[in-house]
């Protein structure tokens, strides 16, 4: 198929919503503007083969991913997808059915959170298959969530848990959208991210916007079955603890909030979300720096985790 045919097989099927007023197909999507007490989310992401995925990877998966990640990046602000486009990179020998299936994973998952797909561009690309989603969201001015306000004092939560994720779900996360709105619904969360890179890196993200510190429980860290097993199995040198804080691809969501609320964050967060786990890993503390507190003591964390006591 030539790229006009595949362009119209691509944007046969694209999910819309109530925003949108032209989507795909003319020069421009054209968008209902949103309310004047939400500010607007911008946010572009990547996936590259051999980077991000690998050429037998599941497409279907892969257009997930690449929108996924866009998605968990619009709920640590605690805001709300709305629109999305995509610019797909082929290589001239590539099946179009491949590029469909892409479409079918991307396009399940924005359905899922009524995100309209609203235009893109298909590009050759000379020997990898490359994916780029660009997300537009909204969030209500007042529960827009940064990186930056964190006090010390407040307590640390992660949602779901870590490690492993490369040889686990890193292709079929859920990002955590409803999570993240009604946490900012229920609680003054002061600070919040999304974890991409690990822990002990995305952590430092919140501690330097926010000029504070932190001190991390290593016992209280949730470690997930996948790191576990690979360190049993030996699929991986890194030890569980290690991995849950230095493994990337997490998609779970790190924030703080006072420490009084702690009890009743906990308590309805499992009312809420029976299947999915909310932590408290630590505290922030005046800083600078993290601290891993384990049973041996307490030593300073990097962003490439610890080094064991000898
Ligand atoms: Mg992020």
């Amino acid at each position: 198929v030539n790229e006009f045919e595949l362009i119209a097989r691509l944007t046969q099927h694209l999910p819309t919503n109530e925003g949108v007023v032209v989507g795909a197909g003319d020069d421009c999507a054209v968008l209902h503007a949103y309310d004047p007490d939400c500010y607007l989310l911008l946010k572009t992401d990547a996936v590259v083969e051999g980077v991000h995925f690998n050429r037998d990877a599941v497409p279907e998966q892969i257009g997930h991913k690449a929108l996924g990640r866009c998605l968990s990046d619009v709920a640590a602000m605690a805001g709300t997808p709305r629109d999305a486009v995509v610019t797909l990179g082929l290589p001239a020998a590539f099946e179009a059915s491949w590029a469909e299936r892409l479409y079918e994973g991307l396009n399940a998952l924005a359905r899922r959170y009524s995100v309209a797909i609203v235009g893109g561009e298909t590009v050759q690309s000379p020997d990898r298959c490359f994916l780029s989603v660009a997300v537009l969201g909204s969030v209500l001015k007042d529960k827009c969530i940064l990186r930056s306000g964190a006090r010390a004092g407040d307590a640390l939560f992660l949602t779901g848990e870590l490690g492993g994720s490369l040889a686990s779900k890193h292709l079929t996360f859920e990002p955590r959208v409803r999570e993240a709105h009604w946490l900012a619904e229920h609680f003054a969360l002061h600070a919040m991210i999304d974890l991409s890179d690990g822990l002990a890196s995305d952590l430092r993200h919140i501690l330097e916007a926010s000029k504070v510190g932190a001190e991390v429980l290593a016992s209280a860290l949730p470690i997930s079955h996948a790191a576990r097993l690979r360190a049993k199995t030996g699929a991986s040198k890194k030890s569980p603890l290690l991995a849950a804080l230095t493994d990337g691809e997490d998609f779970e969501l790190l924030f703080t909030s006072a420490p009084g609320n702690a009890v009743r964050l906990l308590d309805t967060w499992k009312q809420q979300f029976p299947h999915t786990r909310l932590t408290c890993i630590g505290k922030v503390t005046p800083g600078p720096g993290v601290v891993l507190k384990t049973k041996e003591g307490v030593q300073p964390l990097s962003a490439h985790g610890y080094v064991h006591f000898s």
